[in-house]
Parts: C-alpha cells; structure tokens; sequence
C-alpha cells in the first residue's frame, strides 16, 4: 500500500510544502514588510535564476527540486539551440523520449518538428532554440500542474532573456495558454501576433498532435511561414 507522500508524489504534489509560523524575531520592525517567509525564499529563488548564464542554467536545473518531479524524472530537459537563436520554439513538457535523453522533441514527434525547421532552412543547433515550459517529465505525460508551471517557469524566462529571440512559436495549445495566461483553443490563437515578455508570439499546433492529425499540417505550415514573415518584419526584435 502506497504511503500518502508516495501517491502525492506521484501525481507530482509531493513535497508539500508549508509555510512556517512566522516567529517573533522574524516578525519586521515597524510592520513594513507583511510578507510570509516563503515569498522571501521565493524571491531569493528567483534573483538566483535571475543572474544564471545559459550554462549555469543548466547545472541549476539538474539540481532543482523545486516542484515532486524531481522523484520521477530521469533526467532534466532544460533546452537545446543556438546562444543567440532568432526563434524558439516552446512546448509543453519532456516525454518518456526526452527524459531518457534529456534533449526536447527527439521522439516521432521531434522528428516532424526538425522537418517543420529543415523546411525553413533552420536546424535545432542553427538560429534556432527548443525548450519546454517544464524541464522535467510529468508522469504518464499528463497535463503539467499549476505548481509546476509556476515553479518551473522563471527557467524559460531566463531563456528567453539570455537568448533573446526575435520571435517565440507556442508548439500546440498547452504552451500557447500558459505562456499567455489563456485557456483557449490553438485555432483561436493562430494567425495573430501575442507578446511574451515583450516578443512577439506565434501559436501553432504541436508536432504530437499533427502525427494524429496530418490534415492540419498545412496549417502548421502557414504558421511557420506567417512567423517567418513577422520575425522579418521585426529584425529588431533579435537583440
Ligand atoms: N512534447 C513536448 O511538448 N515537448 C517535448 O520535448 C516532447 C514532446
């Protein structure tokens, strides 16, 4: 019989964190800071990642315990491309292929990803960076939890500002809500110009879904295509 921090973990909601009474040495003079103690850890999280270089990223993501996936991963999935890539490409989180080789999209649905970029003239190591909106597997690939998104999230966004892309792609509608803060179809989202942390944003489908449903690769097509003439028209945008 599972104990209930296993099944917890299992559903990636382990280790349950509680904030500690505030003692009376850490209550603030004059009351000017009403601040729980985990919104200082938190911060003081967040100014580490902050000041990390795409390599020390890296390590730090191999260390982080910040969220339960970090009991059922086999290896982290921070990201692949060019330092100075002009697009990236977002998705949703590793699957059972990429946490056994801790790349993104290396499994069928990577493939079609690298014929999407091949088609372009890009290459996952040229012009180009891949990453996820998580860097670790959730388990059985179901959908990532709110926790999850929130304490793996400050990781891409330090991405994004190391990288500075010119324009970032949501692969499929996981990514697309998250990173715009929507719960909404891709259709719905395509064909527009979104920002994320002040870049401009394009939505198309992700590569698994296109493996089911081949129909729609046009689509997928015309996004690219649509995002290639957006990233023309905004060359600045590249910092
Ligand atoms: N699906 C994703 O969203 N990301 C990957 O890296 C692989 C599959």
């Amino acid at each position: 019989m599972p104990t209930r921090n296993e099944v917890l973990r299992e559903l990636g909601l382990a280790p349950l964190w509680r904030l500690r009474q505030r003692t009376r040495t850490e209550v603030p003079r004059g009351g000017e800071d009403m601040r729980e103690p985990g919104d200082a850890n938190r911060d003081q999280r967040l100014a580490h990642i902050a000041a990390l270089a795409l390599d020390t990223l890296v390590d730090d993501i191999a260390q982080c315990r910040a969220c339960g996936l970090c009991a059922t991963r086999k290896r982290t999935v921070p990201g692949i491309g060019a330092a100075d890539a002009a697009w990236m490409f977002v998705g949703e989180a590793p699957g059972a292929d990429e946490d056994a080789q801790g790349e993104p999209f290396v499994g069928a649905a990577g493939r079609l990803l690298d014929n999407m970029l091949a088609a372009l003239g890009l290459a996952r190591d040229h012009d180009v960076f891949i990453a996820n909106v998580l860097k670790c597997r959730p388990p059985g690939n179901r959908t990532p939890a709110p926790l999850e998104v929130e304490a793996c999230r400050p990781y891409l966004d330090r991405q994004i500002e190391l990288v500075g892309p010119g324009l970032i792609v949501a692969l499929g509608k996981s990514a697309a809500c998250t990173l715009l803060g929507v719960d909404t179809s891709v259709a719905s989202l395509r064909n527009r110009v979104h920002r994320y942390r002040g870049r401009p944003l394009i939505v198309t489908y992700h590569p698994a879904y296109l493996l089911r449903t081949p129909a729609d690769k046009a689509k997928a097509w015309e996004d690219l295509l649509f995002a290639r003439r957006t990233l023309r028209e905004s060359p600045a945008q590249h910092a």
